[in-house]
C-alpha cells in the first residue's frame, strides 16, 4: 500500500454496468484500492454534458452504478466513493482553470469531434460539452492526484490536463502535481455479436442480469461463423464464447475446449453451456451482494454522504491553496 500516492478516477452514470465495464475499469479499481489512496466518483456532471435534455434518468443511473461498484467489491473502507455533484469544489476549480485555458486546446481534444459525430441526435454545441475535458482536469487536480488510471486511448485526454496544470504552475507558482497516466490492463471482452461490448449495440451482459437472461444471451452469442455443423472443426481464436471461457473458466477447461473445438469433438451448444455455467459462477456472489445492498438504501446514502464529506475535506484544502496562489484571498 502506498497511501502517499493519490489515484483519482470517475465513471459516467450510464446505467447498469456490463462485463466490459468490469474488466476494462472496475477490476483495475479493485486492485488499486489496495495499493493507493483512491478517490472514485460517479461523474453525474459529466453525464449532464450529453444528457442535459433529460437529466431525470441520472438519479436511477447513479444508484445503479453505485450498487454495481459496491457489489463488485469496491470497499468504502479502502477508498473514497462519492457523487461528483456533492463536491462543489470540482466545479469551482473548473471555473478557475477555465480562465487560463485557451479554447483551441479544448477543440483539439480528439474525443470532442468524435463524440459530436457519434451523438448526432443531440445538440452538443454547448459550452458544457466543449469544457468537459477541463472539468475532468479539475476532478483530478482538486485532489492533486499523482496517477490517473487510463486506457491507451485516453492518454491524449490526460495530456490536456497536464498542459493546463503546467500553465497554472507557470503563471502562479508550483501548485499542482502533473498527473501521470496509470496504464491499466483491459482484456478483450467482446459483445455477444463480436463487436465491442456496449449498451448502445444491445450486445452486453450486465453484472446484474439474472440467470435466465444470461442463459438466453449466451445461447444467442455468435461463435466461429465458419462452423456450420458440429462436424466442422472450429476456430476458438475467432469465437466470442471462447473469449468468455478465457475470462471465466478454469485453465484445464480452456485447454480442453481449445483442443476439442479444433478437432470437432465438442458442439457449440454444449460448449456454450459450459461457458455459461462458469460465467454464472462469477456473477452469483456479485449479484448476492447487490441484492443485499438494494434492500438497504440507507446504507447507500451513508456511503455517499461519508464519501463526499471525506472528499470535500481534501478538496477544500487544495482549493484554498489555489486561491492563495492566485492572490484571491
Ligand atoms: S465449440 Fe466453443 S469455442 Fe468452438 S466455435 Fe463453438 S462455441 Fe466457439
Amino acid at each position: 500500500m502506498n497511501p502517499s500516492k493519490i489515484v483519482v478516477s470517475g465513471m459516467r452514470p450510464t446505467g447498469k454496468l456490463h462485463l466490459g465495464h468490469y474488466f476494462g475499469v472496475l477490476k483495475n479499481w479493485l486492485e488499486l484500492q489496495n495499493q493507493y489512496r483512491c478517490f472514485f466518483f460517479i461523474a453525474d456532471w459529466h453525464a449532464l454534458t450529453t444528457e442535459y435534455q433529460d437529466p431525470k434518468i441520472l438519479r436511477q443511473a447513479c444508484r445503479d452504478i453505485l450498487l454495481d461498484w459496491l457489489a463488485a467489491g469496491l470497499d468504502p473502507k479502502r477508498c473514497t466513493i462519492f457523487l461528483q455533484s456533492r463536491v462543489p469544489e470540482h466545479a469551482e476549480l473548473h471555473l478557475l482553470l477555465s480562465m487560463l485555458t485557451p479554447i483551441s486546446w479544448l477543440e483539439r481534444v480528439p474525443s470532442y469531434k468524435e463524440l459530436k459525430n457519434e451523438l448526432k441526435d443531440r445538440d452538443l454545441s454547448t459550452y458544457g460539452f466543449l469544457g468537459y475535458p477541463l472539468l475532468q482536469t479539475a476532478d483530478v487536480a482538486i485532489y492533486n492526484a499523482h496517477l490517473v488510471p487510463v486506457g491507451q486511448d485516453q492518454v491524449a485526454h490526460l495530456e490536456l490536463s497536464r498542459e493546463v496544470l503546467r500553465r497554472f504552475n507557470h503563471l502562479y507558482g508550483e501548485t499542482f502535481v502533473e498527473p501521470q497516466p496509470l496504464l491499466t490492463p483491459s482484456p478483450k471482452v467482446p459483445g455477444l455479436d463480436g463487436r465491442k461490448m456496449s449498451k448502445s449495440y444491445g450486445n452486453a451482459i450486465y453484472l446484474s442480469d439474472d440467470e435466465a437472461a444470461v442463459r438466453k444471451k449466451m445461447g444467442d452469442a455468435v461463435t466461429d461463423p465458419a462452423r456450420i455443423r458440429k462436424s466442422d472443426p472450429g476456430n476458438p481464436d475467432i469465437c466470442n464464447v471462447f473469449d468468455y471461457h478465457r475470462l471465466f473458466s478454469p485453465p484445464e477447461l480452456v485447454s480442453r475446449v481449445n483442443l476439442q473445438c479444433r478437432a470437432a469433438e465438442i458442439g457449440c451448444v454444449e460448449d456454450k453451456k459450459l461457458a455459461t455455467e462458469n460465467l454464472l459462477a462469477f456473477l452469483r456472489p456479485i449479484q448476492e451482494r447487490r441484492r443485499a445492498l438494494e434492500a438497504d438504501p440507507k446504507r447507500l446514502e451513508e456511503i455517499l454522504e461519508a464519501g463526499a464529506a471525506e472528499a470535500r475535506k481534501i478538496a477544500q484544502g487544495h482549493l484554498k491553496r489555489v486561491y492563495e496562489r492566485m492572490g484571491l484571498c
